[in-house]
Formats: C-alpha cells, structure tokens, sequence
C-alpha cells in the first residue's frame, strides 16, 4: 500500500506550491527521497511545521522512509512543546534551513530539510530521489503522532496508522470526486488533520496539486482560485472573513462561483456565513466533520444535496451511531430526527491509542466503538446535525438538553452581533443557565439586553433564550479558530447583563 502512488511515476506536473516555490512530481520525489536518505532508521521524527515547502517535503520524506512523523505547532508555548517533546521523544527534528527552533529543542538532533538539491548531482532527478524502499511499511505502523487541538483539555498524542491515512483520503475522495486535475487551495496549519494530512496528503495521494496561500486573506484566495484552484480548505473564521469581503470584492465572489469545492471543518460554520457566501455566489460551502482520532467522519458528498447546518453523510467505510446517556442506540428516521445522542463511529479510519496513555484509550472506546465526545441527531436520510460538545456545549437547564451551536447561530444573525459563544452557567433553579457570550459588531453602541432577548424571543423557544449576556471585545480562539469555551469566565470589573 503506497501512500502516493503519483509519487513513482515522474510526472512533470505540479505536486506543491507555497507562495512563489514549487516543485512537481519528479521533483518532489528527489527532495523527498533525499530527506528519507538523511532519516534513515529513526524510531520517530518531529517536524517544524511552519507554512512551508520544507514542512511538506519533510512529511512526505519521513512516510517515505516508514518513519512516523509528530508535526510540531511553531506557535506552541515552551511548556506545550516540553509536553509534547517529553511524550512523543522524537529522535530528530526536521525543520528549514531558516528555522530557528526554541530551547526546548535543543539537544535534539536537527534535520535541515533540502528542497532545491544539487543540480549537478542530479540532474533532471530521479523518482524518488534513488531512494527505494526494501518493503513497503506495514499498513498498522504509525504514520504519525498528531496532538490534539487542546479544545479541551490537555493536547493528546494520537497514534495514527498509515492505513487509517490511507483510508480516510480514499473515503474522501469518493466523497468529494477528486481528481488528478484538482488544485487544492488553503492556508491552513500543517500541524493538524485538516491542513496537513487532508490538505497536502490528500492532493498528493490523488496525483492533484496543492497550492498553499502562506498565510489566509480573501484577496490570496481570489488570486489562488482564479490561477487555477478548484477546491478551496477553510475554516469558519476564514469563511467568515470571506463572507464579509464578499460586498466589496466583486472579484473574490466570481472566484468563489466558480471553485468546484468550498469546503469546511473543525468547528462550526455558522448558517449565516453560509447563507451570505450562498447568497452571494450560488455556491454552498460543503462541511465536513472529523477529529485527531477518526481522521474524516461525515462530510456533504459533492454529488449530494446540501444542507446547511449539517455536516452531511458518513463516508464510505465509516459507520456512526448515536447513543443516549442510558447507553441506548438512537435509531435514525423522522420520528427520531430531534433526538440528541453521541456520535460514535467504527471504521477503518480510527486512531490506533493515544500514546502513552493506555487508560485514556481504553475510556475512549464502547466495545469498538470510539466515543467522540459530540452530540448529534441524524435525520432520516442519514444527514447529521452537530450540536455541540457533550463537556462544553450541552446545557442542561430545567429537564432539557440544549445545543450551544442553534442559539449561537440566532445570535449571529443578529446585526449588532459580530461573535457569539454560548456556555452553561450554574442556576439555583433550573441546574444550568443558557450564558451567552458577544462579541459586538460596533464596541461602541453594543446591543442592549432588551433588545437581543426581543430579538431571539421571535426564533428560539423560552428555555433556549439566553438568560446571561457577557460582552467582550473579542472571543479566545486556537490556531484552528476554534472557540475555547474553557477560558470563558466573567472577568473581574465586568458585570454581566442579567435578563429577567
Ligand atoms: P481536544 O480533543 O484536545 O479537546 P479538539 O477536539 O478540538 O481538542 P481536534 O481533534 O482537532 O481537537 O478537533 C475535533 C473536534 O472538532 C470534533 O470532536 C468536533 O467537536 C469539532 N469539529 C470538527 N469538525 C467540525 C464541524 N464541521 N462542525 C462542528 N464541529 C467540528
Ligand atoms: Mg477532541
């Protein structure tokens, strides 16, 4: 089982662009086997991974070499990167020639990653780069060590397989019709799942390109789409900030008209992001849902129907259950479509354990089932409609179980509303309150209680209506822009606005 068959056939075709470098096939093949050359043996390999060239030839070079890699956020703490180091004891670190690495690495090995090579001493390079494997790897070896986004709690160090890789990008692309012509376009992370093994990976796998914007601006994704992107990674924040320049940049929504694919993952897309890019453009944003764990679950198949406000279909090979709190299985159908249960899912497309943490996987599975830790309903189609998170997004007030994410997606529509989380707050009658969390689209005239709790009077049903409104000046977000309900607490010297 080849991770990327594209890579042994020499094509001349472009595999990878980041801003003005790139390199094709035959190229790409002769870096990569160059960096597998200097790998050699290792147990395991850290990556560097900055937005770059490097970081993508260093990924593909230690798959090459069967050696799993553990991509490092550069942006992380010292103390996140001793975590991770201490866990993951990476026997080398990959990194740019330009990189300067924090003292937490020091006393690992360094790994300058070559790109470009000596001409002379290849010329026209070969595939892949004289580096030839004796066997192919095994399908249940490691692949990688991805962490965890820390959404909620400490990250976690999850042990994936070069089979679950190869199965997730396989499921997707029968999910989305990848072909080899198609030029993916983001500018996302290559810590994570989504930029790195769905957004270089997945392209490369398919013998398609990856055109990689450094660092996301609507203006970037306009010149990227109309250079020839046809699929264009995001998440919601990105989706947002397109959404808003949507008014002004008549080129951006041309550019987005005629992408083949607006996709979207990692958090929620709020509807009203998703109707004004519809609006705008004709075009839906199809979402996908996955995690560290599960690689891709669900997605809105390209040759689908869309519907906004659910993250589609399982994919092929993955099944998903969901389960009540007294442990009973939720049948799908229309009666059952409003019931809440967690998602579960079984396929080939799981993780293989948590590294180190043997207690941690067990808790993690039912029989062999994975629990997500989400909450869903599935209606009779099999469409799934996240609700949120079972630790942070499930409010339990007065008998009923309420998902953050409908109440933050009224609040949102809200003009005056630029961001909105909603949290549980402790009440003495009812256990938990609905506490809503607004960021105001002008600081300067912020909406007023009264008026936000006429507003969602008209759309949610009384034990949804938020009953606390905190204002901030802006919402705490990881490098993913996922909203890190954690860290919201009242601060000191800021009253909330009580309703009622
Ligand atoms: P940690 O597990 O450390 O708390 P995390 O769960 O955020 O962090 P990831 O594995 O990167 O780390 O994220 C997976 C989670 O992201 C899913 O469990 C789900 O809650 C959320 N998610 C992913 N895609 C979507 C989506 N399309 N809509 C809503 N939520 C999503
Ligand atoms: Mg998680």
């Amino acid at each position: 089982m080849s991770l990327f068959p594209a890579l042994h056939t020499e094509s001349s075709g472009t595999a990878l662009r980041f801003g003005e470098r790139s390199l094709n096939y035959g190229e790409l093949a002769a870096a990569a086997g160059r960096t597998a050359g200097g790998i050699g043996h290792a147990a395991r390999v850290a990556v560097w991974a900055t937005p770059t060239l490097e970081t993508a030839v260093a990924v593909v070079g230690a798959l090459l070499a069967g050696v799993p890699v553990v991509p490092l956020n550069p942006r992380s703490g010292e103390r996140e990167l001793a975590h991770i180091l201490a866990d993951s004891a990476p026997s080398a670190v990959l990194a740019e020639p330009e990189a300067e690495l924090p003292e937490a690495l020091t006393g690992i090995p360094r790994l300058d990653v070559d790109v470009a090579g000596d001409a002379e001493e290849e010329p026209g390079g070969t595939a892949p780069g004289g580096w030839v494997l004796a066997t192919e790897p095994n399908p249940e070896s490691a692949a990688f060590i991805v962490y965890t986004s820390g959404t909620t709690g400490p990250p976690k160090g999850v042990v994936l397989s070069r089979r679950a890789v190869a199965s997730t990008l396989d499921a997707l692309e029968d999910a989305w019709q990848w072909t080899a012509d198609d030029v993916v376009v983001h500018a996302l992370p290559l810590f994570h799942v989504h930029g790195l093994i769905l957004g270089v990976l997945g392209p490369l796998r398919r013998g398609g390109s990856l055109h990689h914007l450094g660092r996301f601006s609507p203006e970037g994704v306009t010149g990227a789409l109309t250079g020839g992107g046809t699929v264009l990674f995001g998440v919601p924040t990105m989706y947002h900030r397109l959404a808003e320049a949507l008014g002004s940049q008549p080129a951006l929504v041309q550019a987005l008209s005629g992408a083949r694919l607006l996709v979207s993952g990692s958090a929620p897309l709020p509807l009203e992001d998703h109707r004004r890019i519809t609006e705008a453009t004709g075009r839906h944003v199809v979402e996908r849902y996955g995690m560290t764990e599960t690689l891709m679950n669900t997605s809105v198949r390209a040759d689908g129907e869309p519907r906004p406000g659910t993250v589609g279909v399982p994919l092929r090979d993955v099944d998903l259950r969901l389960v009540d709190d007294a442990g009973q299985r939720i049948e799908g159908g229309t009666e059952a479509a409003e019931a809440v249960g967690e998602v579960q899912v079984r396929g080939p497309n799981l993780f293989t354990e948590y590294l180190n943490r043997p207690d941690a996987t067990a808790a993690a599975f039912d029989g062999g089932w994975f629990r997500t830790g989400d909450m869903a309903t599935r209606d009779a189609d099999g469409y799934v409609r996240l609700v949120g998170r079972k630790a942070t997004d499930l409010i339990k007030s007065g008998g009923y179980k309420i998902g953050a994410g409908e109440i933050e997606n009224v609040l949102l529509t809200h003009p005056g509303v630029a961001e909105a989380a909603v949290t549980a707050g402790p009440d003495p009658d009812l256990g938990e309150q609905v506490v809503a969390w607004i960021v105001p689209a002008d600081a300067a005239h912020p909406p007023q209680q009264e008026e936000l709790a006429e507003y969602v009077a008209g759309q949610l049903a009384p034990h949804k209506r938020p009953r606390t409104v905190h204002l901030r000046a802006s919402l705490p977000r990881n490098d993913m822009g996922k909203i890190l309900k954690r860290e919201l607490a009242p601060q000191d010297g800021q009253e909330p606005q009580t309703a009622e």
